[in-house]
């Protein structure tokens, strides 16, 4: 196999106080693996400013100007979330030509290291290389259980994503390829490689402290990000939904049955005002949140029929 042309994309939200340093390591590796003749000197960096509203795309326009082989960038007009940025920097490096990217975030909390892991399985043949990190002891405590219950269900609800992987990954031509069949807009990009069905290797690594400024996720970005990767993905909380419908009939068909037949057999009235208000304060809790779960993908139809683009480009240097 002919030695790849590595592109390197960053996703940047707000990262002035990383972004420079990130990008001088990334460039250290890149370096690296040229000297090892594991890449070609054609390999780039391409970092996809996500509407920050700090100096980022200054930095990134200032690195560009001084290394414009190894520096490229993208400026969306606005914020539109991590996701986004990872789409377009995928599309970005297509577009440019590559033979294989890889996706790290701007704090390099991934370790920078394990690309070269990446690269070595890519040549062994594999077309999707998935970090997943090794333990979460750089996590809080409410992340850490957070992040685990959120696979757990994700796997339950019928979205296959891998544990502990996050967007820390290398991805073929190949892959790029098939991705621009897809026109979806929500793509939830961990379960997406994923699911493709291209040969696939999981490389563990270890995490980082974020080393300048602070996480741009909070806790409602983070639900968002959950829901999406349900709603986009499978339509198992749906078919629970109808289950658990048919279960409360059937219940409720017995209990009327027991209720006719102490009534008729042993003069029985039932009495019970209080169990009745719960009960009905019960089942119409049910059915409220039943309607949300059932909203949500009308939501997400709603957003996919509008067919607006994923995202607005500002400028794009290359
Ligand atoms: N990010 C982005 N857009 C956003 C939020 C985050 O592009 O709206 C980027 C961010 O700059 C970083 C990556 O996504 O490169 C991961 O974000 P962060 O490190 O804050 O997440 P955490 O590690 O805390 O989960
Ligand atoms: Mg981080």
């Amino acid at each position: 196999m002919q030695i790849p042309v590595l592109a390197i994309t960053i996703p940047c939200y707000n990262e002035e106080l990383c972004l420079e340093a990130t990008c001088n390591r990334l460039m250290e590796v890149l370096e690296e693996l040229m000297q090892k003749g594991k890449i070609s000197d054609k390999s780039y960096i391409y970092c996809v400013d996500d509407g920050s509203s700090d100096s980022t795309w200054n930095i990134i326009e200032d690195l560009h100007s001084k290394f414009p082989e190894k520096i490229k960038g993208l400026k969306f007009i606005r914020n539109y979330g991590n996701q986004k940025a990872l789409v377009a920097g995928l599309e970005g490096v297509r577009n440019l030509g590559c033979d294989c990217c890889v996706s790290i975030d701007a704090d390099l909390q991934q370790d920078e290291n394990a690309i070269e892991k990446f690269i070595d399985e890519y040549m062994n043949g594999y077309q999707v290389v998935l970090g997943v990190r090794t333990d979460r002891k750089t996590d809080g405590f409410i992340k850490k259980y957070t992040a685990l219950m959120f696979y757990k269900v994700m796997n339950v609800l019928g979205a296959k994503i891998p544990v502990n992987h996050s967007d820390f990954r290398l991805v073929s031509k190949k892959a790029l390829d098939m991705m621009a069949l897809y026109p979806e807009k929500a793509l939830f990009l961990r379960g997406f490689f994923y699911e493709l069905g291209l040969k696939t290797k999981k490389v563990s690594f270890d995490v980082k402290p974020r080393f300048a400024g602070s996480s741009k996720f909070n806790l409602a970005s983070l639900i968002a990000l959950a829901l999406n990767g349900i709603t986009s993905f499978s339509i198992v909380p749906l078919r629970i939904i109808a289950g658990l419908g048919f279960l409360m009939a059937t219940v409720a068909f017995f209990i009327g049955i027991e209720t006719v037949v102490e009534k008729f057999l042993f003069n029985n009235s039932p009495n019970g005002v209080a169990t009745t208000i719960i009960l009905l304060c019960f089942f119409g809790g049910v059915q409220i949140f039943c309607l949300g779960i059932i909203g949500e993908y009308v939501g997400q139809v709603y957003r996919e029929v509008k067919a607006r683009p994923r995202y607005v480009v500002d400028t794009e240097l290359k």
